[in-house]
């Protein structure tokens, strides 16, 4: 049995100490540096310009030789119109790279001294940022399809009498959404070559697990020729031609005789599961799709080591525009609908 991945040196690159040991030209130089490379030349987040603008030291900000506008290095970020320092923004990217399993807004109050409120809205920029970033060219190969509900779980009454028959749709939370997962498998080359399990995964918020959203999803998000591996449900029975569709049932086994598991999805719900339960405990059907997601992007870099991993999230900062959904949270701006995805 070799050992687990998290167990290796190389697994390990970046710790919490050297990232609060970074002072603040420090911080300024690393996001500069992920946002623009390491040339002397900028981009303007105004208007695009990119060369050597007027830069003004003891203000850390540029003035644009194009549009005279001035900006810095969090202009046009998740992070713009920031109130903390900048350090304490890529300790809560370290924080959160390091939790595998996901961290709680409260957790990282706790350990950054700032309020609940503050990490919230933090916690969900970066979140933010990582489905925007989301690379989404369409799965090829062995597919794994499953959806898994979340929410909205009806607390049977104490007396027997009172308890209503959970199954009806009357009955149900109104919350109750369900999380599709799409993972594309490695192929048997890859795995020859040390890899294993999933190799890149998608997920989406829908109502429940039916026919018509997967006859929409699929030929979205999945190459044709791909052979898709499913659960008995028959939400997958449908599937367009272009694919070969395999079945396990999981009310009598986990693998099929022919080999065909949908293990891949199962193993993203085993983490999401908790995620949910042990640190967010709840999560509102609005911001699910951030949530899901979050789940995906920890699952497809889990044998990445830490320090590749906090570079990849400050990168997807730095390269998502200003948050619509989380400037100015708890002065009233909220995001208005939920993301459901067809
Ligand atoms: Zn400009």
């Amino acid at each position: 049995m070799s050992l687990h991945f998290l167990l290796k040196a190389k697994a390990r690159t970046l710790s919490v100490v050297q990232v609060l040991a970074m002072s603040d030209d420090d911080a300024f130089t690393l996001f500069r540096e992920v946002r623009w490379g390491d040339g002397d030349e900028v981009v303007c987040p105004h208007c695009g310009m990119a060369r050597r603008h007027y830069f003004r030291p003891a203000r850390k900000i540029w003035r644009c030789a194009g549009c005279q506008e001035d900006f810095s290095v969090t202009s046009g970020t998740i992070f713009a119109f920031h109130k903390l320092p900048l350090r304490l923004y890529l300790a809560a990217v370290i924080l959160f790279t390091n939790a595998v399993k996901g961290i709680s807004a409260l957790q990282v109050g706790r350990d950054l001294g700032v309020s609940h409120k503050t990490a919230y809205v933090l916690l969900h920029k970066i979140r933010e940022s990582l489905l925007v970033g989301r690379e989404e060219s369409a799965l090829q190969g062995e597919i794994h399809v499953d959806g898994a509900y979340v929410g909205g779980k009806v607390r049977p009454e104490n007396k027997k009498e009172d308890r209503v028959d959970r199954r009806l749709a009357e009955n149900q939370d109104p919350d109750k959404r369900c999380i599709l997962v799409m993972r594309q498998a490695h192929t048997e080359a890859e795995v020859e070559a040390g890899n294993a399990g999933a190799k890149k995964t998608l997920t989406f918020i829908v109502k429940n697990e039916n026919q018509a959203d997967l006859g929409k999803l699929a030929p979205a998000y999945i190459a044709p020729g791909a052979v898709i591996c499913a659960d008995e449900s028959d939400a997958y029975d449908r599937l367009p031609a272009k694919y070969a569709v395999r079945r396990v049932n999981h009310g009598k086994e986990y693998r099929a005789d022919d080999g065909t598991t949908n293990n891949l999805a199962e193993s993203y719900f085993s983490r999401f599961r908790r995620f949910h339960i042990g640190q967010i405990h709840k999560a509102a059907p609005k911001y699910l799709d951030n949530y899901a997601n979050e789940m995906a992007y920890r699952e497809d870099t889990r044998r990445w080591s830490n320090g590749d991993i906090f570079r990849d999230i400050l990168g997807k900062c730095a390269r998502a525009l200003v948050s619509r959904d989380w400037c100015g949270y708890w002065q009233g701006n909220h995001r208005l609908g939920e993301s459901l995805v067809v």
